[in-house]
């Protein structure tokens, strides 16, 4: 097999930075673009010196001219305490991002995927929630940069695929964790487990009843890399994430067994707008992937808690 020339927004990331390994690894030539506002060189440190991969600081709003076969955009803060920092730009990077990064693939004429989210159903109304579902977003508040830019993305790149008839692949992703997730990003797996290794009080926001279903990142990655090789026909939106559904104290006491932790948990004020449950249904990906999710929740938090135990020791945070 030839290898492709794809690049990848967003590539020093948590989840840019298992996708370059993954097509380095399958013979491709990976160009990894980032202005590391939560990217990490020490993300893809194993990568910088292959030849077939190379790393260049860019931000996604202003225009990028390179000659591409495949587009892989994931360039977006994605955690809460990250993405509401400067919201103003949060969008930008989206849209802004979203229209260059289609301007490339219009040009080149690659195939062009986009790491769209769950939070386009807002705090939904349809359980678990099904791709024509067109969500309950509220757009005025303080996730609204995230979720609004993220469906405006969409947007883009379903009338660049009417207009221009660009190959679109649109994932929805669910609530994904593991190794290289950024420790301070206030991130619901991170911050319970960081807690748990450093024997501090683990904070369940509101009554801990709320859900999440969260999918390891390598069963993710594997997802990512199905859709895209689909035929022309199959765009998305597809919901790409692990449908077994957990309440936040189940995660917490889970966490706390899993590491052998003395810490206690405490209960603090639910933020504005946090969904009260989401699940994917993951039924289109099954139908065109052959793909779900593999990794259980217990052997994946024990994969990332020694991530977070041996970043911790190195102080590198
Ligand atoms: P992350 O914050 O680790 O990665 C995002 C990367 O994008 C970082 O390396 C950051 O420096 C880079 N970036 C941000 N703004 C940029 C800009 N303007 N120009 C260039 N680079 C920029 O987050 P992640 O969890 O790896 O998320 C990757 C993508 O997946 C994001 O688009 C996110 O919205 C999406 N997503 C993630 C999850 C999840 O659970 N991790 C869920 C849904 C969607
Ligand atoms: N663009 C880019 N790289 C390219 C081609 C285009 O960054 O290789 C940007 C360009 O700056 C433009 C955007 O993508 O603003 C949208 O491009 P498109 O061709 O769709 O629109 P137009 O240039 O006609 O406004
Ligand atoms: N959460 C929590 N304690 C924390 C961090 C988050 O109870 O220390 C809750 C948060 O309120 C939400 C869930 O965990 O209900 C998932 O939060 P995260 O920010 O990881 O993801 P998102 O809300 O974007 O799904």
């Amino acid at each position: 097999m030839i290898g492709k020339r794809i690049l990848v927004t967003g590539g020093a990331g948590f989840l840019g930075s298992h996708l370059c390994e993954r097509l380095v690894a399958a013979g491709h030539e990976v160009l990894c673009v980032d202005n590391f506002f939560t990217g990490r060189r020490a993300n893809v440190a194993s990568l910088l010196d292959h030849p077939r991969f190379e790393l260049m600081r860019h931000d996604v709003t202003f225009p990028l001219y390179v000659e591409v076969d495949q587009i892989y955009n994931l360039a977006c803060p994605a955690s809460p305490v990250h993405y509401q920092f400067d919201p103003v730009q949060t969008t930008k990077t989206s849209v802004h991002g979203a229209i260059n990064m289609l301007g490339l693939a219009k040009r080149t004429r690659a195939t062009i995927f986009q790491a769209s989210t769950s939070e386009v159903y807002g705090d939904p109304s349809v359980h678990p929630q099904v791709e024509s579902y067109w969500g309950n977003v509220n757009p005025i508040g303080p996730r609204s940069c995230y979720d609004e830019g993220k469906r405006c993305a969409e947007t883009l790149f379903f009338d660049y695929h009417r207009q221009h008839q660009l190959g679109i692949k649109v994932a929805r992703i669910f609530n994904t964790y593991g190794p290289r997730m950024h420790p301070n990003d206030g991130r619901v797996v991170s911050n319970f487990i960081v807690q748990a290794l450093q024997g501090r009080d683990i904070t369940i926001y509101g009554d801990g009843h709320q859900t999440r279903s969260f999918c390891y990142v390598d069963d993710l990655i594997e997802g990512f890399i199905r859709l895209v090789a689909t035929p022309k026909e199959i765009t998305g939106p597809m919901n790409l994430g692990n449908p077994v559904e957990f309440t936040m104290r189940e995660l917490a006491e889970l966490v706390i067994d899993v590491t052998g932790s003395p810490s206690k948990l405490v209960y603090e004020p639910l933020p504005v707008d946090d969904p009260k449950q989401r699940q994917p249904d993951i039924s289109f990906a099954r139908r065109e992937l052959g793909w779900e999710p593999k990794v259980p929740l217990r052997e994946g938090l024990e994969k990332t808690a020694r991530y977070f135990e041996l970043i911790l020791s190195e102080k590198t945070v």
